[in-house]
């Protein structure tokens, strides 16, 4: 495309140039927050999404380029309380990859680049998150130290950086080159960064965002004492010699170079001859980094050979010969398209927004989860908007921060909807309740969330069974309840959708087959509020069948330990629902298992006969659930102590009863006793 192209593209699409303006101004005041207050608005990852959007944007449209653009700039801002000193060389930023695909990319470009390619390797080494630093020794003795800074110009810090010991003072070899010049990372390990920051919350001062801040803001102390005391560390990565010394030829060397002078180098480096073995690399270290005592944000691959790496040099702002890859976020940024109601088994309407697809944690994510109609207000989120989203339990993503600054002009706050989207009656937010809900039991949605979760690998685990086989079986009305299932006949199926006759006949065995799931599966299959699989089991284990669970009153249930109030009430609430009487009676019928397996009941309970008594404050047990504990094993719990009583378990401040048990020579046991005898018996 050529410029005037874009120039008439650009005209035509005012969003366009809109975004790129709102994305300038928001990265410059991230910026201006991160490098100048060492106090940052925003994650890194975010900050680099937003700026690879605007890099994106202006390569398309690079009229829209601007010299103020954030794009244009390399490294830092200068402090003006520091002298500011040439680099003899370029201290470059790296160019970032945000998967191996990219990575591929760059190779294939430097390869691009020269005209016959000689042989090469890799080095890869952990991206340290800290504050690049240089430091030149002159006859072997430091003389001088510089931030990044800009790249071409850095900060004279070289008192602060005589302050950390892993910086020699001397270089540890013997007649040293005139002129040395050590690059690398200073940073605070995992443990300083938290002392300092408990200490400054101590001091009710500003925290640091994360140690890749806290180094900043402690290399431009002015007070050197301040930075003696919190104890920077320094990984040295490059090497200068003047005059050139040609044995130093690969990064190999200069590694184990900068080891042999006296400095720390991270041991976790690697040679690799090609690409597929720093693929290796980054998966390695992809969880492995996170058990280091220091925060990495990356890998930095660099061309081994120096000859090759001087032939490729620099562009404005990168040394050509490596990049920086960087491991995917946990949080990523993308445009909310559309907002949606969805309606679950239960009823319960949640609002979800449907995003431009982004690639999340490994996978490709297009809905997030807006939880409930408060958090939709609290969010304010539009059609249009920028959001942050991130996987919650790591399944469904959610939305957690709308970017109101990349906000487009025209744009509504968004409205719930007052009736169902799906049948259309009008919906109802209980009481004291964040969730709002159809409440129409013929509610299609609610009919088709109950028949997935009725064929869950946790309930009866009906192959086949999928959610649009689910959805045609209601649309052409042959099931309008989980009874239905049952009832179907494989030629009535046969015809739908991508079925055929022999995954019909495949789905109705399997169904079939379901009905010697055992009574948990079938009582977690009911979808009963609060019942999941685990409290599904609990139930069939103390009640043994349907029909005394049914029976069961609420503080019968609540007399099991791991079932509390909200469990209790809703199994209530739930058996009380005529429907859902008529619903297990059809089930039965149809031979569905509703008794548990007996062997569970005969066995002896631990406790049988054993008359305890609580006192005083238990440890970790609320007195009431010690008692819950104790009668499922089939004890019982008096209140009063007498010699009829086998164990008095006893806590803090126990008063009178622990006395008189005493007086009686009664057996005293605390928590722990009391939990070994559970698990013992
Ligand atoms: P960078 O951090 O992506 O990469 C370059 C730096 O990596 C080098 O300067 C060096 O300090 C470091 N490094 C660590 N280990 C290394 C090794 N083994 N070899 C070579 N270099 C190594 O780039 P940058 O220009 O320093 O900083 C840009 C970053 O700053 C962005 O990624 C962004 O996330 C962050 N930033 C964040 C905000 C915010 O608001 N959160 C604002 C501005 C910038």
């Amino acid at each position: 495309m050529t410029n005037s192209d874009a120039h008439k593209q650009v005209n035509l699409d005012r969003n366009i140039i809109d975004r790129v303006s709102q994305l300038k101004a928001k990265l410059q005041e991230a910026s201006y927050a991160y490098y100048v207050l060492d106090n940052p608005i925003m994650e890194d990852t975010i900050y680099d999404q937003l700026y690879r959007e605007l890099q994106d944007l202006e390569n398309k449209y690079p009229n829209l380029i601007t010299p103020d653009s954030p794009t244009q700039r390399v490294g830092d801002k200068l402090d003006r309380q520091f002298n500011s000193v040439t680099h003899n060389i370029p201290l470059y930023s790296l160019e970032n990859a945000f998967n191996f695909e990219e990575l591929k990319n760059w190779e294939n470009r430097w390869q691009r680049q020269i005209e016959t390619i000689p042989e090469f390797n890799y080095i890869c080494e952990l991206k340290i998150d800290g504050s690049a630093i240089a430091l030149t020794y002159e006859n072997g003795v430091f003389t001088k130290g510089l931030t990044r800074g800009d790249g071409i110009t850095g900060e004279d810090i070289t008192h602060n950086l005589r302050t950390i010991h892993s910086i020699p003072l001397r270089l540890n070899i013997d007649n040293p080159p005139a002129i040395v010049e050590v690059r690398g990372e200073a940073f605070l390990p995992l443990q300083e960064f938290n002392r300092i920051n408990q200490e400054r919350e101590k001091n009710n001062e500003n925290l640091f965002a994360n140690p890749r801040n806290a180094t900043a803001g402690t290399l431009r102390q002015l007070d050197p004492k301040i930075v003696s005391e919190r104890k920077l560390q320094f990984f040295a990565y490059n090497v200068y010699i003047s005059p050139e010394n040609n044995l130093i030829n690969t990064q190999k060397k200069a590694l184990e170079f900068l080891q042999q002078l006296g400095f720390l180098v991270n041991p976790n480096y690697q040679f690799c001859q090609d690409l597929n073995q720093v693929k290796t690399y980054l998966d390695n270290w992809e969880m492995e980094r996170k058990n280091l005592p220091y925060m990495t944000d990356g890998v930095v691959v660099k061309i081994n050979q120096f000859t090759l790496q001087n032939d490729l040099g620099f562009t404005q702002k990168f040394p050509r010969w490596a990049i920086a890859v960087k491991y995917p976020a946990e949080e990523v940024t993308t445009t909310v398209e559309k907002i949606i109601v969805n309606v679950g088994r239960t009823g319960a309407v949640t609002p979800l927004a449907i995003m431009k697809p982004v690639s999340l944690g490994g996978t490709i994510v297009q809905r997030a989860t807006l939880h409930n109609v408060d958090r939709v207000r609290e969010l304010d989120i539009r059609v249009g908007d920028t959001v942050i989203i991130r996987k919650a339990g790591e399944i469904i993503p959610e939305v957690v921060e709308v970017i109101k600054d990349l906000r487009p002009n025209d744009t509504q706050p968004y409205q719930m909807p007052t009736h169902c989207p799906e049948c259309d009656s009008i919906l109802v937010r209980p009481e004291n309740e964040a969730v709002t809900r159809c409440v129409n039991t013929s509610c299609p949605a609610i009919l088709r969330g109950s028949l997935i979760h009725w064929a869950d690998r946790d309930a009866m685990d009906i192959r086949g069974l999928g959610e649009k086989v689910v959805i045609s079986l209601i649309e052409y009305k042959l099931v309008k309840s989980i009874a239905d299932l049952y009832k179907l006949k494989p030629f009535e199926i046969a015809d739908l959708e991508r079925m055929g006759e022999k995954s019909a006949q495949k789905l109705i065995m399997a169904i079939e087959d379901s009905k010697k799931q055992s009574f948990h599966r079938v009582l977690y299959g009911l979808g009963i509020r609060y019942v999941g699989a685990s409290n599904a089991q609990l139930l069939a284990d103390n009640f043994n069948n349907i029909d005394n669970l049914i029976k069961a009153t609420k503080e019968e249930l609540e007399g099991i330990y791991g079932i509390g109030e909200e469990i209790a009430n809703s199994v209530v609430e739930w058996f009380s629902i005529p429907k859902n009487k008529e619903l297990v009676e059809e089930l039965k019928d149809l031979n569905i298992n509703f008794q548990s397996n007996s062997t569970q009941h005969i066995k002896e309970k631990k406790l049988s006969n054993k008359v305890f008594v609580l006192t005083g404050t238990l440890p970790t047990l609320k007195r009431n659930d010690a008692k819950k504990l104790i009668e499922a094993e089939g004890g019982k719990v008096s209140s009063s102590v007498s010699t009829k009583i086998d164990y008095v378990v006893v806590g803090e401040d126990a008063g009178s009863k622990l006395e008189k048990a005493r007086k009686l020579n009664l057996q005293i046991i605390d928590e722990s006793q009391l939990l070994d005898l559970i698990k013992s018996t």
